[in-house]
């Protein structure tokens, strides 16, 4: 990803959302400290309670990424890219304003500001550590094995600061060193071309690993494309 000037038409849009949205106490970093501060010390509290597991328990942590991945691949190719009622807000936050603020053209981040539109905001999280990590572990935890819960909410909270982490990579300067590593580079070209407007509908749902891209068919391909008009 070469550095670009950005097109007007995002500028605008930059401009009026860090206007609009984003209020003068906003801390950027203090966001993404937030985020990957929360996520670690659940990951370590959880497993600082696994003992002596079993390798069939270990199993469960691929098994949650895997499903992870899927539900990462159908949560952005369902209400993220199309309004379902009661759900209209990630259509929102994320078509009409992520893809609006990053295109193809202008992926990166221009201040620690603009990480309010990279990151998820931190009553998601919270939302899921109570919603989603804390009872489905609960029910790993009562239903299988104690070290069952506690790898399934470490797996959990890893899969959802993997795919923080990966996505703010993704909308890093090219000039950040870490846009050299090979799978960042991969990951932020999948990225990239997932964020071109005429290709985000079709292409690339997946953040962390194409794995469900791949399986369903999404996984966009340079050489399929030769040969077709863009747009
Ligand atoms: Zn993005
Ligand atoms: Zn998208």
């Amino acid at each position: 990803m070469e550095a670009r000037p950005v097109p007007r038409q995002v500028q605008t849009f930059r401009e009026e959302y860090r206007t609009q949205v984003i209020g003068p106490g906003y801390r950027g970093w203090a966001h993404f400290a937030f985020t990957s501060l929360v996520c670690l010390t659940g990951i370590a509290l959880a497993l600082g309670q696994v003992e002596a597991a079993r390798f069939w328990e270990l199993l469960g942590v691929p098994g949650v990424f895997v499903l992870a991945n899927g539900v990462e691949f159908l949560g952005h190719r369902g209400p993220m890219h199309h309004k379902r009622r009661g759900l209209g807000l990630l259509f929102e936050r994320h078509t009409a304003q992520h893809h609006r603020f990053f295109t193809h053209e202008a992926m990166a981040y221009e201040s620690s500001r603009d990480f309010k539109m990279v990151l998820f905001p931190p009553v998601l999280l919270l939302f899921f550590l109570g919603a989603v990590a804390a009872p489905l572990g609960a029910l790993c935890f009562l239903l299988i094995s104690a070290n069952a819960g506690w790898l399934f909410a470490a797996s959990a909270l890893g899969y959802y600061l993997a795919y923080e982490w990966v996505h703010f990579s993704t909308h890093l300067p090219s000039s950040h060193w870490s846009a050299r590593l090979p799978g960042v580079r991969f990951l932020r070209r999948h990225h990239q071309v997932h964020h071109d407007p005429s290709r985000m509908g079709h292409h690339n749902f997946n953040i962390t690993f194409p794995l469900a891209d791949r399986l369903v068919g999404t996984l966009w391909r340079e050489e399929r494309e030769k040969g077709r008009p863009s747009g």
